[in-house]
């Protein structure tokens, strides 16, 4: 694989909302803090490093966290504030760097290539958000994208790691496979059925024996991001114009009870989706498609911006109701458009302006 000469870094704000709510409550400091709704089916979206020592993570049930550590104090998310303290961050980034490639609320990539020393006017980056933001932020450098986030995710918190390709290879040898980006728990499951389970086990591996278990094409993508060879740019990131959720049902759905519940499922992960993204949307469509194919989308706009599973479920069943579909459904979708932050872009018009939003 050829080898483009690139300097990334990526820049991950740490305990990102658990960091947020510290501010606002001062006298959480120290203690372990759990940021999580208040619902039956409430999961953890953030906890700081002190209840993580708890073994509290992101994604667990609140009502485990809170078994874990009674103690620990619970506070529900406030995605607003957390949107405007993002904002704040990458604002200070995009004005010091030009190529900035937002991933997330809380991660960028950035392309230093062309400053001839990158490492200082980053130091001062991580300095003056700590101290214009109150956020610390952990940063990996390296060669590629894959290195720089394996070394800011491996380092945190306020982590500041430049690794060469070569370093990464033997520093992260011994590390379970699913360390890698794009490896998951599924391809983690296969690569232990041929018993390789560390990062070096797959650097080791025979590619013509990884290519008959899973093609030649993704066995030598393996072997490559094994031995941390990426050369994927970073992009600034254009705004998606809708986002949607779709469920396409094993048997044709006649059942109305039954449609209903999967659309208001369809419309709360959509929902976690935007404000995991930051989003807020205006207009609320379904889909739906029949055992016929007739694809027909019904759409409405609303009075105000939502990131709020409510009001996309309560919009999206009056949306069915009004169409009642005539015959069994074979898919069901929801989708958001009008986004907030495509609306403030539009109002704007600087030219030559982009958003680098996550879409
Ligand atoms: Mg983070």
């Amino acid at each position: 694989m050829s080898e483009i000469r690139r300097v990334i870094a990526h820049l991950d704000i740490d305990a990102f909302f658990a960091s947020v709510e510290l501010q606002r409550h001062p006298e959480a400091h120290g203690l372990p803090l759990v940021v999580a709704g208040a619902g039956p089916r409430a999961v953890v979206t953030t906890a700081n490093y002190e209840a993580r020592r708890y073994g509290i993570d992101s994604a667990m049930p609140a009502a485990r966290a809170r078994s874990l550590c009674p103690q620990a104090i619970f506070i529900a998310p406030d995605f607003a504030a957390y949107r405007a303290k993002s904002h704040e961050v990458w604002e200070i980034v995009r004005a010091r760097f030009n190529t900035v490639g937002q991933v997330g609320i809380d991660e960028a990539y950035l392309d230093l290539t062309a400053i001839p020393k990158p490492l200082a006017p980053l130091r001062a980056l991580v300095g003056e958000l700590r101290e214009r933001t109150g956020m610390t932020v952990s940063v990996g450098v390296g060669p590629s994208r894959l290195v720089a986030k394996t070394a800011s995710a491996s380092f945190k918190p306020a982590a500041f790691v430049a690794m060469s390709r070569e370093q990464a290879v033997s520093h992260f040898a011994s590390h379970p496979v699913q360390l890698l980006q794009g490896i998951g728990p599924k391809t983690a499951g296969r690569l232990a059925e041929l018993d390789l389970r560390s990062v070096g086990d797959l650097q080791r591996a025979d590619v013509t024996l990884l290519g008959g278990r899973f093609g030649e094409r993704l066995a030598k993508a393996l072997h490559a991001r094994a031995h941390f060879y990426d050369d994927s740019p970073v992009e600034v990131v254009r705004v998606a114009k809708s986002r949607s959720s779709e469920l396409t049902f094993p048997t044709d759905v006649s059942d109305t009870g039954r449609l209903e519940e999967a659309l208001v499922q369809l419309a709360r992960e959509l929902a976690d989706g935007l404000r995991v993204r930051a989003r807020r949307a205006r207009t609320v469509a379904v889909k739906v498609r029949l055992d016929d194919w007739t694809t027909v989308t019904r759409a409405r706009t609303l009075e105000r911006f939502t990131d709020e599973s409510e009001t996309i479920a309560t919009t999206a069943l009056a949306l069915l109701r009004a169409y009642a579909p005539p015959r069994p459904v074979r898919l069901l979708g929801v989708r958001v458009a009008a986004f907030e932050d495509e609306l403030a872009r539009e109002r704007d018009e600087a030219p030559g302006y982009q958003l680098a939003l996550p879409i």
